[in-house]
């Protein structure tokens, strides 16, 4: 395997699309042998670089790795099926898994090893290399098209969205439901992006996730938690009782099962619509951005929603925001949530402010505001502060404050 150095240019931006495709019965089979193979390789991976560290000391490199797969095709020549690519991903994967292991280890704390993978648990196989590997045929008709993957051949694929970029990679997975996806990322260049900005805006935010509310607003709005949350959530705690009753190896278990994974992939989908559109609207209308950067904390601040639907609608919120925000060429600032709802947004006291009281009451200054309300004004007078506008009256100098993300904590 070449040793190419890697360049340290910096990344460039990319966007990913998804769409469905509909492997034939004799392709999906193929595809499910894949995926099995795969994760033998992806364990036997860790396996051997575990025993090298243990025993030797020796971390391998996904070099040496790489090296070895052609050895291993010849003892199991059931691995040659599989594309090489998508098998040097597999051993891709097993070094970012060691190299966050080293990290967090360096780091000082106390990582767990990488852990093996069961079948059921691998679910997505990478086709890298555009044009070698898998090639993308857009049938000009309706949403019409083909993914073709080398050693598989043309799957249809439902294409509802045109690709603006140069494809670089293409993750096929299946849902725990047997649906299957294509994730093909896209290098996007300048044109692109400048495509993509929205014309200027005055206009100033600072978000706080709510206590009683998805998101308080600092001009007062509010974003509401959806009515699904609370359904979805009934009726998730309903199905995973009926598959805790039934006995293993049953076919009721399988049903219970399928309908389990139903509603979360349900829950997932409609949690990606709300925020798409919040997200959307938020970065359409403002052009100064202020959120809390997300810490642990936050994630509890909701006692209402099952902490699970909060916890990935949080932090999906977020890190949407951010990508929307920086393709659309708005300021997004980052600030430390520390004391944001403590302090009040008119004089600066602090209080202690327990997560029962919901109103701000300041001694100093007589201000009585909602709590969230309060926490949205300190989070957008810490942003402004952070990148120096004192003042609603200092234009915007856009060739002076590089846009994009900035993190103060
Ligand atoms: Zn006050």
């Amino acid at each position: 395997m070449s040793k190419r150095e890697k360049s340290p240019t910096e990344k460039k931006p990319t966007k990913t699309y998804q769409f469905r495709i509909y492997p034939t019965h004799k392709q999906e089979r193929t595809l499910e042998k894949w995926l099995v193979l795969c994760c033998e390789t992806y364990n036997a991976a860790i396996d051997e670089r575990k025993s090298a560290y243990r025993l030797a000391g020796v971390s391998l490199s996904y070099e040496d790795q790489c090296a070895e797969l052609p050895d291993c095709k010849e003892v199991r020549p059931d691995l040659a099926e599989v594309p090489s690519q998508v098998l040097q991903d597999v051993v891709k994967r097993v070094d970012l898994a060691f190299q966050a292991f080293f990290k967090r280890v360096e780091e000082g704390k106390k990582p767990g090893f990488p852990r093996f993978k069961s079948r059921i648990r691998y679910h997505s196989l990478t086709f890298k290399q555009f044009g070698n590997s898998f090639q993308i045929h857009a049938m000009g008709k309706k949403n019409r098209g083909t993914l073709e993957l080398s050693k598989l051949g043309q799957v249809k694929m439902v294409m509802h969205r045109q690709i603006t970029g140069t494809p670089k990679t293409a993750i096929v997975k299946r849902t725990p439901t047997g649906k299957w996806f294509v994730n093909i990322t896209v290098e996007l260049r300048a044109k692109h992006l400048q495509e993509k900005h929205l014309p200027p805006s005055q206009e100033e935010v600072g978000i706080d996730v709510g206590l009683s509310t998805f998101a308080y607003l600092s001009t007062e709005e509010t974003i509401a938690n959806p009515r699904f949350f609370r359904e979805e959530e009934a009726k998730l705690a309903r199905a995973q009782r009926q598959l805790s009753k039934a006995s293993k190896g049953t076919k009721e278990r399988d049903r219970a099962r399928t309908i389990v994974a139903r509603i979360h992939e349900r829950i997932a989908n409609r949690r990606k619509n709300f925020i798409e559109q919040e997200v959307c609207r938020l970065v359409a209308r403002f052009g100064f951005i202020a959120v809390e950067a997300l810490v642990v904390r936050n994630l509890v601040k909701n006692p209402r929603l099952s902490k699970s639907i909060a916890d990935a609608s949080w932090s999906m919120f977020f890190t949407r925001l951010v990508v929307k925000a920086e393709e659309a060429g708005r300021h997004v600032v980052k600030v430390n949530p520390a004391y944001t709802s403590q302090t009040c947004s008119a004089c600066g006291h602090h209080q202690p402010m327990p997560l029962s009281v919901r109103v701000y009451e300041c001694p100093q200054c007589g201000l009585v505001i909602h709590r969230d309300h309060n926490g949205s004004l300190n989070i957008l007078a810490d942003a402004r502060q952070a990148v120096g506008r004192h003042s609603r009256v200092i234009p915007e100098a856009p060739s002076l404050q590089p846009w994009g993300v900035v993190t103060f904590l």
